[in-house]
């Protein structure tokens, strides 16, 4: 293999072209970005951006000597436009980049559903530059409305009450979190807005926005109606896969891919949040992740499946993923979405300290924690070695004494 082509310079893209080094791939490298930034670290930019006036280039994930020592091509500012996997040609601007191998790990972008002829102080947060945005909006704003309580919802209503705005967050569900962690636990992470005095508007959506051009106020479908200077949308987040349209490849909400992150023709990988690929872990299904270590893990799977096709492995982890909001912290492995039953093994809601295990069936499905960082790390290890229900139990009855 002379030439690998990895598209998208973000954590997966960076980690893939560093583990194809670290395996000892001494072809030609290249990395093709849509951003003009180098790879950056995005959980920072609903957390520390907004909280403090953090230096952007705090983020980027490489330094210039670590950068240079991997010999990369960089094309950054340049999206891929088009791939023709009969040619194995990537097209990028003008130029059309021959590959031998491909990783393709152009992640995922915000979804703003809204349809609105207001045009200002509308918001949503992937991006460094939309997080400076946020932050530059959020210093000259008192009443902020937050629409979706997933995690990126929840961390930007914390930081703008962490900056003495009023806060609204109109969620869809029942609670916050819900569709991760199910209504009891969603429920008892809902309760650190209350605490902070955030107005938490469940089982709403958002109608119509006024303003014009600033935005001034939303309505919500009980007819309710909420000041706002500024909105940020946290609704989720889709593939970026436009660019792969008529290559072949199979697409469906993500690029589809085997268990290994094969894509489905030889020598093309996915990795990161824009693949659709089982995790042996939690079964043979194929789902995306938006999870920062499952990015990692698979840029490091599919560098190594790509330059060792006959000794490839499958995927399998224990998923993780984190959120701050305030002064806490919540930590959630394994999985959290689908159970028989939620039960608080450590701590109480009520002290909005706790450890929640999830059952499926007679196993330990997933934990989910909040501000009981050591006592997780003990769960999540029992999730790796697929711990029964029972182990569980045992083991909090162990952390008591
Ligand atoms: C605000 C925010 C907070 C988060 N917080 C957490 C957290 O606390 N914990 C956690 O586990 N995870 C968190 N995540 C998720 C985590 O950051 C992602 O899982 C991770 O960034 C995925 O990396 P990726 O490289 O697959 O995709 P991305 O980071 O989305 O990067 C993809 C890159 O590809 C580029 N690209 C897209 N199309 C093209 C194209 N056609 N050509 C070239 N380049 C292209 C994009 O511009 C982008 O730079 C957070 C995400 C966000 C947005």
């Amino acid at each position: 293999m002379n030439q690998i082509v990895v598209v998208g310079a973000s954590l997966a893209g960076l980690r893939a072209c560093q583990n194809l080094r670290r395996e000892n791939f001494e072809g030609k490298l290249t990395l093709v970005g849509a951003e003009k930034h180098l790879p950056y670290d995005r959980p920072p930019l609903s957390k520390s951006m907004l909280t403090t006036d953090q230096d952007p280039n705090e983020l980027t994930l490489i330094s210039e000597p670590d950068l240079s020592k991997l010999d990369l091509e960089l094309l950054l500012g340049t999206p891929a436009t088009h791939l023709d996997t009969g040619t194995q040609e990537v097209t990028v601007g003008d130029e059309k980049i021959h590959y031998d191998g491909l990783i393709i790990a152009t992640g995922a972008r915000a979804r703003n559903l809204f349809k609105t002829d207001v045009t200002d102080g509308i918001h949503a947060l992937r991006t460094v530059d939309d997080a400076l945005a946020i932050r530059s909006a959020l210093e000259s704003s008192s009443s902020v409305v937050i629409v979706g309580a997933g995690f990126i919802g929840s961390e930007v209503a914390a930081a703008a009450r962490l900056r003495g705005c009023e806060v609204t967050i109109v969620e869809a569900n029942d609670a916050p979190l819900v569709r991760g962690l199910g209504h009891q636990v969603g429920s008892a992470c809902g309760s650190l807005h209350e605490a902070a005095g955030v107005d938490l508007r469940l089982g709403l959506e958002v109608t119509t926005v006024y303003g014009g051009p600033t935005v001034e106020e939303v309505e919500l479908n009980d007819g309710s109606r909420v000041p706002a200077d500024l909105v940020v949308v946290g609704i989720g987040a889709s593939p970026n896969t436009e660019w792969l349209k008529d290559s072949g490849l199979t697409i469906n909400d993500g690029v589809v891919c085997d268990k290994t992150l094969n894509a489905g023709i030889p020598g093309i990988y996915a990795a990161g949040d824009v693949a659709r690929a089982p995790n042996q872990w939690l079964g043979t299904t194929p789902l995306r992740t938006e999870h920062w270590t499952a990015a990692t893990e698979h840029a490091a799977l599919a560098a190594k499946n790509l330059l060792q096709p006959a000794n490839s492995t499958a995927y399998g982890s224990v998923p993780f993923v984190w959120s701050d909001q305030y002064e806490d912290r919540i930590q959630v492995a394994g999985d959290t979405t689908k159970f028989d039953e939620v039960s608080i093994l450590m701590g109480s809601t009520d002290e909005r300290a706790f450890v929640a295990a999830y059952r499926q069936g007679q196993r330990l499905a997933g934990v989910a924690a909040l501000n009981n960082m050591r006592p997780f790390v003990q769960y999540r290890r029992l999730l790796m070695t697929h711990g029964q229900w029972s182990d569980a139990l045992d083991l909090s009855e162990e952390m008591k004494h």
